[in-house]
């Protein structure tokens, strides 16, 4: 399917559009998603470094209370084995530190005393266990902000033993600050962690100070979180039980009849959480050296995530913080296609565009090819002015115009050639039929010549010669002599007659043969090869030198198509040697048939052929100074060769 020029143009024009706008668009995208990629990060680590210096903001309340109360005892400001003033600090510790929710000191004895914030009886409540004491069980006293008693009372059933809790046990164990595991705290029901130090007198455990902290804050922290859209962030302990997740509810099993306790990662119900964290895989004790960026995916969606350690203040946790990268990519992404969109339309209003302007550049063209066409066929003089065209489309016109010119000069000069040729033949078939005649008739004209002489002077022999018969014998004789002088003059016009001698171009000549005579040729099916080397110019008559050539070419047509060769071909070649140029027919016919004499007149192995052509072309060839001769020595169809003196 062949396609207009102005289809062709307005497609391109418009898919080179399509292509540098999207090749634009692609590399723009691909760098701005890069960019806001690594902004994402960037956030991420900030999201992630302000979670954990808040985490620890925090819970340092805690540490200090603990680290300040040890000072205290350990320094005896205050003496730690008298439960008033041990209570007494204790409360103004806890009042002064609104985050955190008890204190409490556990000693080596088994006394306990814990002063912690309650919604009973009043707003803060102290318990004692007093191992020296001979009365078993727990003492309870409420208080009011002022430290004045509001209520007492006492649990004989009590047998809480500091020294046998898990806390007093480990620090016992490590004499260092510990962290708890977080767990539900009893009485607030609220999650929390307990810090715990030891406390020292002369290097031998006295006791431990406990500070009990509720850390649901740190979760309404986590979920006002303002990263992006879909942003999220999780605190893990070690044992991966989920510390602080936006939405608390998630954190506490409250399964009925089971004590509270906190959820682990793979129980909570958010899948993308525990996609975040699937990369440490299933291991108890979840370890992260140290801040870790990474990448996972949930449900074909992308999350960029961050891991980080929450290790400043000796806490075994991992913070958490993830993103959908559509958060950050989702923008540029809508633009993306936006400007796919506009790149189209732009691209189909190119592809209009470019449609009329090539309509109005080819106008021109098209006005000029059809005058062209008229102007070839003839039908308009190419005198006539060009229609208003291009710089370009004139000098085509001016050449093209120049070209048919030179061919039709070219085309008169073969019609002229081919009109001189047939003339030309027929003269000389006429004066080579006379030469014959007259060569066959000068005998019989000389027998009766030389008889009558004989007769008349035998009847002037006689005494009496018949005047009568002397007059009729020299009559005779007359005539005779009369028809010898015909034939003569016969002889001698056509011997004179060698037409117009002149310098002329071999190669023009060669050439103009070979377009008089290609359309024979490609009628027979034959192909005609012409190489002429550049020859110089020879002096003779073109016309005669033509119908030897002509001749010479018809002859080995009519020789292929007689005997229908497998290959038609027929080669003319001019060559220079020395003083002469050799002009060379050679064909792929049959070859010259062994019964014929060539060169020899009315020899011929034609039905319809006279036998006269190549004597006339000998008899030319001869009388332009060449020669004319049958190269025998051809062992594949005839070989002529036509000599001519430079
Ligand atoms: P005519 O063509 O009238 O027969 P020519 O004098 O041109 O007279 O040719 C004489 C004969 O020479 C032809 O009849 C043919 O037998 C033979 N002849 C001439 N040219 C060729 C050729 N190219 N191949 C074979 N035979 C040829």
């Amino acid at each position: 399917m062949k396609f207009s020029l102005s289809f062709i143009l307005a497609v391109s024009l418009a898919g080179l559009q399509f292509l540098v706008i999207g090749i634009v668009l692609s590399t723009s995208y691909l760098s701005s998603e890069k960019a806001m990629l690594h902004h994402a990060r960037d956030l991420l680590e900030k999201a992630g470094a302000n979670a954990s210096e808040h985490t620890s903001g925090f819970l340092k309340p805690a540490s200090e209370s603990a680290e300040l109360a040890k000072r205290v005892f350990e320094s005896g400001i205050i003496d730690k084995d008298d439960f008033e003033q041990l209570e007494a600090f204790l409360f103004q510790v806890l009042q002064n530190q609104s985050q955190i929710s008890g204190i409490y000191y556990g000693d080596e004895a088994g006394n306990f005393t814990y002063v912690m914030r309650d919604d009973g009886a009043g707003p803060f409540r102290s318990k004692f266990i007093r191992a020296q004491d001979d009365l078993p069980g727990a003492d309870f006293s409420w208080r009011k902000a002022d430290y004045s008693i509001v209520e007492t009372a006492t649990d004989p059933a009590d047998t809480f033993d500091p020294r046998g809790r898990p806390w007093y046990k480990t620090v016992k164990e490590q004499r260092s600050t510990i962290w708890t595991d977080p767990y539900i705290f009893f009485s607030s029901r609220q999650p929390g962690t307990t810090v715990a130090v030891p406390v020292e007198v002369d290097g031998v455990l006295s006791g431990v100070v406990g500070v009990d902290i509720e850390i649901s804050e740190i979760s309404s922290f986590l979920s006002q979180l303002d990263l992006s859209e879909n942003a999220s962030a999780l605190i893990l302990d070690e044992g991966g039980k989920v510390v602080a997740h936006p939405n608390m509810a998630e954190i506490i099993d409250t399964e009925t009849g089971a004590p509270l306790r906190l959820r682990e990662i793979g129980e909570i119900g958010d899948p993308i959480s525990q996609a975040a964290f699937a990369r440490l895989g299933a291991a108890e004790v979840l370890q992260i050296g140290e801040e870790t960026q990474s990448e996972f995916e949930y449900e074909k969606d992308k999350y960029v995530s961050l891991l980080k350690p929450l290790s400043s203040i000796g806490l075994p946790w991992t913070i958490a913080v993830f993103a959908p990268e559509t958060d950050f990519t989702q923008v540029i992404k809508d633009n993306r296609t936006r400007n796919l969109w506009i790149a189209a339309i732009i691209s189909c209003i190119a592809a209009l565009v470019g449609f009329a302007l090539a309509e109005l550049i080819l106008r021109p063209v098209r006005v000029f090819a059809v005058r062209t066409a008229l102007v070839s066929q003839g039908e308009v003089p190419d005198t006539e002015a060009l229609p208003a065209t291009y710089r370009e489309l004139e000098k085509a016109n001016e050449t093209l115009i120049d070209q048919i010119a030179q061919r039709r000069q070219a085309d008169a000069r073969i019609i002229d050639l081919n009109r001189d040729l047939s003339h030309f033949s027929r003269v000389n078939l006429m004066g080579q039929m006379a030469t014959g005649l007259a060569h066959e008739l000068s005998q019989p004209l000389t027998a009766i010549s030389q008889n009558v002489d004989a007769a008349i002077s035998t009847a002037r022999q006689d005494e009496n010669p018949n005047e009568d018969l002397l007059n009729i014998l020299n009559e005779l004789d007359d005539q005779a002599h009369r028809g010898g002088d015909i034939l003569s003059a016969l002889r001698g016009f056509i011997r004179k007659d060698q037409g117009q001698m002149a310098p002329f171009d071999v190669n023009e000549l060669v050439k103009q043969t070979e377009s008089l005579l290609l359309h024979e040729a490609f009628v027979q099916g034959v192909t005609l090869r012409f190489e002429v080397d550049q020859m110089p110019q020879v002096v003779g008559n073109r016309i005669q030198i033509a119908q030897v050539l002509t001749n010479l070419v018809r002859n080995a047509l009519e020789a292929i198509s007689s005997a229908d060769s497998p290959k038609k071909e027929i080669s003319v070649t001019a060559e220079r040697m020395q003083n002469q140029i050799e002009i060379w027919v050679k064909d792929t016919g049959p070859g010259i048939a062994p019964d014929v004499t060539l060169f020899k007149q009315f020899e011929t192995s034609k039905k319809d052929g006279m036998g006269l052509g190549l004597s006339i072309s000998r008899t030319l060839a001869e009388a332009n100074g060449g020669r004319l001769w049958c190269d025998t020595s051809s062992t594949h169809g005839a070989s002529f060769c036509l000599s001519l003196p430079i």
